[in-house]
This record gives C-alpha cells, sequence and structure tokens, in this order.
C-alpha cells in the first residue's frame, strides 16, 4: 500500500525503524485490536506500545490478524514496548517484558524502552495489572519509590538483548544530563530517545545531544496541547491548539496539506519519528502520509520559532504525591 512512500531510518544496531507510527497510549481496549489491524492495512509499520497502556493484548490480536491474512510479515513490523515504572527492580524485568511479550504474542520486540527513569516499588501482576502509578492502586494515592537505581535496570534491559527477547533497547523521558551519565556505563547503548517533543516544546539542544551520541529520537505528543487536555490542563491553558496557530494553518495553506501534516513533517523532515494516535482510518491515513508534503526550510524555521518551552508530560508534578523515601 503506502509502505513504498514511508520512510524508515537506520538505528545503530542496523535495525530499520520508520519515521512515523501509531502509538497506543489510550487506545480503549475494545478499539485496539481494530485499530492496529486497520493502522497495518494502511501501511503503518510501526506500533508503540507499552505495558502501561492496558491494551497490548488486543494489540497483539490486531497484529495477529494481519500476519495470519498476509498483510504484514512479522520482520516487517517494529513492534514496541515498555518497561512500566514498578517493574525496575532487576529481579523484575524479564518476567515484565515475558508479559508483555505474551500479550502481543510475538517471541521478540524490536524496541524495549524503560518508560521513565522512575523506579516505583513493585506491585505483583497477579494483583493488579498493569499497575499504574499510586501504590494501592487508587487514582491520588501515594507514590512509593523503589531503591532500584537506572543502571542495574539498564543492565537488566541488556540482558533480554542478550537471551534475544528484545533486539534494541531504549530510553525514554530521559533528561540530557542522564543520558550522558548512561552513556558512560552502557555496554549496549541505547538506539532511540522516545520524549515529548512538538512546535510547543522543540527541544533542540537534546535533540542535538542525541544526534552527537548516534541515538535515534521519538517524538511523543507530536500535537502538543491536544493529548493533554483534562490532564495537564494549566499548561494546556497556557497556549491555543497547535491545529489552529495561524503559523500552521498559513503554512498547511500554501503547501495545500493539513494542518495535523504540517507538524508531523516538522519532526519526520529532520528525520525524528513521530507516533501520532488517532482512532479514526482517515486520521491515520492523513498522519502517515506526513510524508509526502515537502516543507521549505522557512517553514520548519517558523515552525520551531513556536518553541515556548511548554511541557505537558512532567514526573516533576508527581512530587506532592511521593511517599517519603527512607
Ligand atoms: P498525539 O500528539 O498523538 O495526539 C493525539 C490526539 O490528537 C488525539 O486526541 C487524536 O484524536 C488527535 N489527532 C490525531 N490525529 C489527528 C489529526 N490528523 N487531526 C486532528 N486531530 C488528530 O498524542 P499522544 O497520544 O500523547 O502521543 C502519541 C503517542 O506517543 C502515544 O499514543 C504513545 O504511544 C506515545 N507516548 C509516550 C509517552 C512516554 O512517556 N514515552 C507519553 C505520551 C505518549
Amino acid at each position: 500500500m503506502i509502505t513504498a512512500q514511508n520512510a524508515s531510518t537506520q538505528l545503530a544496531s542496523g535495525s530499520s525503524y520508520p519515521l512515523t507510527g501509531l502509538g497506543l497510549w489510550k487506545v480503549p481496549r475494545e478499539e485496539c485490536a481494530n485499530l492496529v489491524y486497520t493502522s497495518l492495512k494502511l501501511g503503518y509499520r510501526l506500533l508503540d506500545g507499552a505495558a502501561d497502556y492496558g491494551n497490548e493484548a488486543e494489540a497483539g490480536e490486531g497484529l495477529r490478524r494481519a500476519l495470519n491474512e498476509g498483510l504484514v510479515k512479522r520482520e516487517d513490523v517494529t513492534v514496541v514496548s515498555k518497561l512500566w515504572n514498578t517493574y525496575h527492580a532487576e529481579e523484575h524485568v524479564e518476567a515484565a517484558c515475558r508479559r508483555s511479550l505474551q500479550d502481543w504474542g510475538v517471541d521478540y520486540f524490536d524496541v524495549y524502552y524503560i518508560h521513565m527513569p522512575i523506579a516505583l516499588k513493585y506491585v505483583d501482576p497477579a494483583v493488579r495489572y498493569p499497575p499504574g502509578w499510586s501504590y494501592d492502586g487508587t487514582p491520588d494515592g501515594a507514590l512509593e519509590l523503589e531503591a532500584s537505581p537506572y543502571h542495574k535496570t539498564w543492565a537488566a534491559l541488556e540482558r533480554l538483548v542478550d537471551i534475544g527477547l528484545v533486539r534494541n533497547i531504549a530510553i525514554s523521558n530521559m533528561p540530557g544530563g542522564m543520558i550522558m551519565d548512561l552513556m558512560t556505563y552502557a555496554r549496549i547503548k541505547p538506539a532511540v530517545l522516545q520524549v515529548e517533543m512538538h512546535p510547543y516544546f522543540a527541544q533542540p539542544e537534546l535533540l542535538r545531544l542525541a544526534q552527537a551520541f548516534n541515538i535515534h529520537v521519538t517524538a511523543y505528543s507530536s500535537f502538543g496541547p491536544t493529548s493533554w487536555v483534562g490532564i495537564s490542563d494549566s499548561v494546556v491553558a497556557k497556549c491555543e491548539p497547535l491545529f489552529t496557530h495561524p503559523t500552521v494553518t498559513e503554512i498547511a495553506a500554501s503547501h495545500g496539506v493539513t494542518p495535523a501534516q504540517v507538524i508531523l513533517r516538522w519532526a519526520t523532515q529532520r528525520g525524528i519519528t513521530v507516533i501520532p494516535k488517532s482512532s479514526s482510518a482517515e486520521r491515520m491515513k492523513e498522519n502517515l502520509n506526513n510524508e509526502r508534503v515537502e516543507l521549505s526550510e522557512g517553514a520548519i524555521d517558523a515552525i520551531s520559532k513556536l518553541d515556548a518551552g511548554l511541557r505537558f508530560a512532567n514526573p516533576a508534578a508527581a512530587g506532592p504525591r511521593l511517599a517519603v523515601y527512607a
């Protein structure tokens, strides 16, 4: 289908990794299998999942349907999962990965991230899965840290590569200083960095740092405030939706494309992967086709100037909910 027109980049390991994929956060379980199946039919070849999204079994069902029908081959799809915060202790990493593999129905992940550099106290999957943030499982309950430093979790991920469960290991929500630290001890270097990145939070220095280390960057929440309404409303209130910002709409009109395509292409044309989430086939097609657009350098610069340092996903906001760490 559209595959031939969609670009891939090569990770440091040699694996190919598409520039446009499908994000699976907040996709309801009952829609997830169909959504994944439809995306593969449309030409998507990167599925960005996570244990925390609570829909990996359903995502796997959609993937299996496409594989069984011969729409795609396993080796042509980049299947991604993420280790949740409660499984950072080294003795829990392999079991957490195996649970996600079993849910997806695959025998390896192309990319496996540490979802966040935040280690939370272990919650037995038999008690609650996915466990979420608070230790007691209530929406406002306290967060309890686990004494599990990042380097030990990273070493446990390296072992997942050694035993063939994972092809590439990767980092997410990691600030620059921590990346520099990780690079001093990683036996297997991180292949991808996934962070919030959009015109209101362009992160040019972090991007350059990752590129200097040959770490490919994947942007999440490419549409900025849109997916954070109802979650980070105080920040959302500080900006207008990117879809209606005059800089974006004017560039869209002059290029004969949609604002969504302009926002995504601002990233992909600079070699950054995007993983927009949508539950409509029409929008999925529109998003995938961002790669057909060629933005002028002036247009890219004008969008970069919208940077206002506005981040919607901020782990520090969890501070007041932390139980005292002794
Ligand atoms: P997003 O930027 O993809 O925005 C999603 C919203 O945009 C939805 O409300 C959708 O209806 C709307 N939308 C999608 N296509 C559109 C179009 N063409 N026109 C108009 N509206 C459109 O937000 P996101 O879900 O936050 O990020 C994408 C993915 O990134 C997630 O699904 C997830 O896989 C990943 N992610 C990772 C982390 C992390 O901590 N690593 C955090 C957030 C998201």
